[in-house]
């Protein structure tokens, strides 16, 4: 049973929603260069909540935030940028309202005809916004019907449009919302057993709490990248010139007390590609045993074997969830391990017997690298929140929802 209401439930409390005004949260926080729109994909991911809500007559207001600006506005992240970029996607005209409340956006509720789309202006102009100031958010929803929420990358901010105003008027998940939620409940709510997690990336410090979560959670814990280098120093592997947190080997030892405690199999790589420099198809680039790493060397990817190995865990597993690359994914060779397991995860997707989520900035690139983004049963966009939701923190934003479900 969902844990929030979605747009499937929208008609059955407010009745024919023709002309009523839904206040949207999206993610329009887009990547621009040159005051052009470099990469539209967080459009796209709105996209179907957006013409859902359009067409069904609903009056659609289009609330997000873009960059920092501390509460005041600029003309330079002014959500104007974005108009061309959106109507574009949406194939539909899009208005743009300079306020986020009060009498302008009224009037432009007025112009509007059942099913129109406007953006107003970047939440953040205003203070309240980030402070979730009560009164930001009741000035918000003096506009609005409805509220539905389809930006799970903010979800893990409590704002004024991401949790204050969900407080106050009927509110609902997006279907990109949805999605995302349904894909993760799947990955670690209430997961098919048993379960991996391959955490990589660079350093321990900054997933100590992801390291921390998954181990009571999962059954197979495959740690590489840089961080697979500290939990290693710590067993007293001589890890040469390796990038390693030598100061968190005490923390690594208790991360692997504690997935031994709770019967999570930890896997580290016990072969790796190491160089001398740190360059693509470096003359020093070999594979060794991780006892025979020199002083002058360092540990840039997991190994074939090693990769193969781990690739033999994930065929005894029904779910995975992945964050992080196994190794210096963007420089040649280096990538070779994290498109290995990538390709096998997606492999087993494709045959049925793997469910497969995984995030993070360089997670997603390294995927897209790999040919297998596709393939994936679920790959989040969201960074910080998926992070959040990794560590098991409560993310506020989806919160509010299931709250709200049970006050009805
Ligand atoms: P994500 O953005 O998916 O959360 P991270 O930012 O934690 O991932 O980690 C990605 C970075 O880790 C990449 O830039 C990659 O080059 C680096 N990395 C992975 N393995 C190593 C390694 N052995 N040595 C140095 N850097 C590494
Ligand atoms: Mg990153």
């Amino acid at each position: 049973m969902a844990k929030f209401r979605t747009l499937d439930t929208v008609g059955d409390d407010l009745g024919d929603i023709t002309g009523k005004v839904a206040l949207v949260r999206v993610d329009l926080n887009l990547p621009m260069n040159d005051g052009s729109v470099t990469d539209d994909t967080r459009v796209r991911a709105s996209a179907p909540t957006i013409l859902e809500l359009a067409d069904k007559g609903a009056k659609v207001l289009l609330l997000a935030h873009f960059g920092r600006p501390k509460g005041a506005r600029n003309s330079e992240q002014s959500l104007s940028m974005v108009v061309g970029c959106v109507q574009e996607v949406l194939g539909r005209e899009v208005m743009f309202v300079p306020e986020v409340a009060g009498d302008v956006v009224k009037q432009a509720i007025g112009i509007l005809r059942p099913g129109d789309i406007a953006i107003l202006e970047n939440t953040r102009f205003w203070p309240g916004e980030e402070k979730n100031d009560p009164e930001l958010a009741k000035a918000i929803a003096a506009n609005g019907d409805f509220y539905v929420n389809d930006a799970f990358s903010a979800a893990h901010r409590a704002h004024a449009t991401t949790e204050g105003i969900a407080r106050i008027l009927p509110s609902y998940a997006g279907r990109s919302m949805e999605a995302e939620l349904v894909a993760l409940e799947k990955a670690l709510g209430d997961p098919e057993r048993p379960v991996a997690a391959v955490v990589g990336g660079a350093k321990v410090s900054s997933k100590l709490d992801v390291l921390q979560h998954l181990v009571t959670q999962v059954d197979h814990l495959i740690i590489g990248g840089g961080m697979a280098n500290t939990f290693l120093a710590a067993r007293g592997v001589n890890v040469g010139k390796s990038l390693c947190e030598h100061d968190l080997a005490a923390t690594a030892e208790a991360i692997l007390e504690a997935a031994d405690k709770s019967g999570c199999t930890v896997h580290l790589p016990y072969e790796v590609v190491v160089s001398k420099e740190f360059a693509a198809n470096p003359p020093s680039l070999r594979t060794c045993n991780i006892h025979e790493v020199a002083a002058d060397e360092m540990i840039l990817d997991v190994g074939p074997a090693s990769a193969e190995a781990l690739g033999d865990v994930l065929k005894t597993c029904r779910t995975l969830v992945w964050n992080g690359p196994l190794g210096a994914f963007e420089t040649e060779p280096f990538d070779r391990a994290t498109v290995a397991l990538a390709r096998t995860a997606a492999a087993l997707t494709r045959e049925g017997s793997l469910v497969s989520v995984a995030g993070g900035g360089d997670t997603v690139a390294a995927l897209n690298h790999a040919g297998v983004a596709g393939d994936f049963s679920y790959i989040s966009t969201a960074g910080g929140a998926f992070l959040e939701w990794m560590e098991g923190k409560e993310l506020p934003g989806v919160a509010i929802l299931e709250q709200r479900l049970q006050q009805g």
